[in-house]
């Protein structure tokens, strides 16, 4: 069967059941991959492990607006819905469902799904409502396609978690597959937003992922206070200079870690280079 593009709530659903009932002739699984399109090598990575684990692949591809702030780049979010779907298409997906925004908040929509300790640190404290708006969707996207299995990058770990938590905390019966962040050959998060980047912000990015590497060592031999002054040191002398967070944090709940238990730590930094802004994590 080609790939089916689907746009609205029943489109969905009546593709999900031909497929479902199709020529697999099985109870067969479905795995959903939901993006914000200008789709790149790391969501190529995720459906590829979606077809991994599934017989059906499903990407949606939805900018939603309930997880931007006023002064964020909603507006000039990249699209590119053409290029999307061949990309989509070329590693396998089944169902591509580009929702219009009234099938995902039809007229009279009054809701919003807080996690809130989860939420409440390292991006949600400069982005008030961004999970609230990640919550939502995700909860709508997993419930509108029943799919078994959810994947999502660790390069947005902090949403990770909290989409764990979501599917935990509500019982939805879908099964979350992380895959570790894809990196460009410089070692910088792809990201759709580093197409922003000019070259000279790009060769200033590079910088990132070789502070956090060295971070992974120092964090060997220091307390939790230099290795964080350490990063932000690198930081500001390799030209990024304005830094949201750089914060180390227990890696399954996020909570504060102290010197008496450095173990199961992840670093965490936001970074802005001009108007663009960057996050990235590591295991230390
Ligand atoms: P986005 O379209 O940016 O909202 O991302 C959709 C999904 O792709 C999310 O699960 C992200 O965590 C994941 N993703 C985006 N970039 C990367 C990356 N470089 N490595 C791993 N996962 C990623």
């Amino acid at each position: 069967m080609s790939v089916e593009i689907v746009r609205d709530l029943r489109g969905l659903q009546s593709s999900i059941a031909r497929h479902r009932n199709g020529p697999l002739n099985t109870a067969a699984s479905l795995a959903i991959v939901p993006t914000m399109g200008s789709i790149h090598e790391a969501h190529e990575k995720l459906v590829i492990e979606a077809k991994r684990n599934a017989d059906i692949v499903l990407a949606t591809i939805f900018v939603n607006p309930m997880q931007f702030g006023p002064n964020e780049d909603f507006n000039k979010y990249p699209k590119s819905e053409e290029e999307d779907i061949k990309r989509l298409t070329s590693v396998g997906c089944n169902i591509i469902y580009i929702p219009t925004l009234e099938s995902v908040y039809p007229e009279g929509f009054d809701l919003a799904i807080n996690i809130p300790k989860l939420s409440s640190v390292l991006c949600g404290k400069k982005r008030p409502n961004h999970f609230e708006g990640v919550s939502t969707i995700v909860a709508k996207l997993l419930l509108q396609s029943g799919a078994d299995y959810a994947v999502f990058g660790e390069k947005d770990y902090q949403q990770l978690l909290i989409i764990k938590s979501l599917v935990k905390n509500l019982d939805i019966p879908c099964h979350i597959l992380p895959i570790e962040t894809i990196r460009d050959e410089n070692g910088l998060a792809i990201s759709s937003r580093n197409q922003y980047l000019n070259v000279k912000n790009k060769s200033i990015a590079n910088n990132i992922n070789i502070i956090m590497k060295s971070a992974v060592d120092d964090y060997k031999n220091k307390d939790i206070k230099s290795t964080i002054t350490f990063v932000e040191n690198s930081f500001l002398s390799s030209g990024i200079e304005n830094i949201d967070y750089i914060e180390i944090r227990d890696n399954n709940n996020l909570n504060a870690i102290n010197n008496n238990d450095k173990s199961n730590a992840r670093l965490f930094i936001a970074i802005y280079i001009n108007d663009t802004r960057l996050i990235d994590n590591i295991m230390l």
